[in-house]
């Protein structure tokens, strides 16, 4: 679904992403970890093109991304939702219209089709009873589950996260997390860049490991937590778990 080829990003004379090759098929849950300044925003901004390598490609479903028009990239961004750690809802729509306007905007549906989709997915994160609500109403966790219930709206591919908990108190983690896990077991393709080692370990079907802007490592997590086999991995590893 996605493929990378020798990706590399310099941001003037600092590499951030030094060749990077890999792939991501349909239905697979990849989560990236690494420590900080690995270059795992950069890489996941460059997946949905909000970054332009320095050079290599990136293919989503075959077609190549580097080097598109603003305006053909945001078609196939389309595809690709995306949750932040911050939430950027907007502040002044309700959490419902918050969900409705990208479909109704973007992809011209009707207003009746966008609200029903818009209180399906609202009931899926669990936050039905909050469609009128504005987002300075809401909790941290709330407006993490409503920004995951937006990028759904455009009933997307894949879905790509970068630390979607980080922001959150710890009581608020879960029942994102929540949100993630039943995601994934509906068969969403997602790309998870995340501190969350349990999560990591329970979900991903592989686990990317990121330091000094390479991958140096991937497995699934069984085996990447319990033998890590590169040198960064093992140290990274001692130091969190
Ligand atoms: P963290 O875990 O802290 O989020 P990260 O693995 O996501 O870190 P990146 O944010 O991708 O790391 O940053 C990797 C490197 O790229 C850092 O050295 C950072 O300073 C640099 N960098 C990122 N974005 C830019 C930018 N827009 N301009 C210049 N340098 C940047
Ligand atoms: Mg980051």
């Amino acid at each position: 679904m996605i493929e990378v080829k020798d990706l590399q990003k310099k941001f003037k004379d600092n590499i951030v992403l030094k060749n990077i090759s890999e792939h991501v098929n349909q239905g697979q849950v990849i989560c990236v970890i690494g420590p900080s300044g690995a270059g795992k925003s950069t890489f996941l901004r460059c997946l949905n093109g909000l970054e332009q390598p320095t050079s290599g490609q990136v293919l989503f479903e075959g077609q190549e991304l580097v080097g598109l028009s603003d305006k053909a990239l945001d078609h196939i961004r389309q595809k690709m939702g995306m949750v932040f750690q911050g939430f950027n809802l907007f502040p002044n729509m309700s959490v419902l219209k918050n969900i409705m306007i990208a479909p109704i905007k973007v992809k011209g549906t009707n207003e009746e089709q966008a609200k029903s989709t818009a209180m399906k997915l609202l009931k899926q994160v669990g936050l039905a009873d909050k469609a009128d609500q504005y987002p300075d109403q809401l909790s941290g966790g709330q407006k993490q589950r409503v920004a995951i219930a937006r990028a759904l709206a455009m009933d997307p591919q894949v879905m790509l996260f970068d630390e979607p908990t980080s922001a959150l108190d710890p009581e608020m983690v879960d029942e994102v997390l929540k949100v993630m896990r039943d995601l994934a077991a509906s068969g969403m393709t997602m790309v998870v860049v995340t501190h969350e080692m349990g999560f990591a370990k329970e979900v991903a079907d592989q686990i990317w490991f990121m330091a000094d802007g390479y991958i140096q490592e991937t497995g699934k997590p069984e085996d990447f937590f319990a033998h890590p086999t590169s040198p960064r991995a093992q140290e990274f590893l001692k130091k969190i778990l």
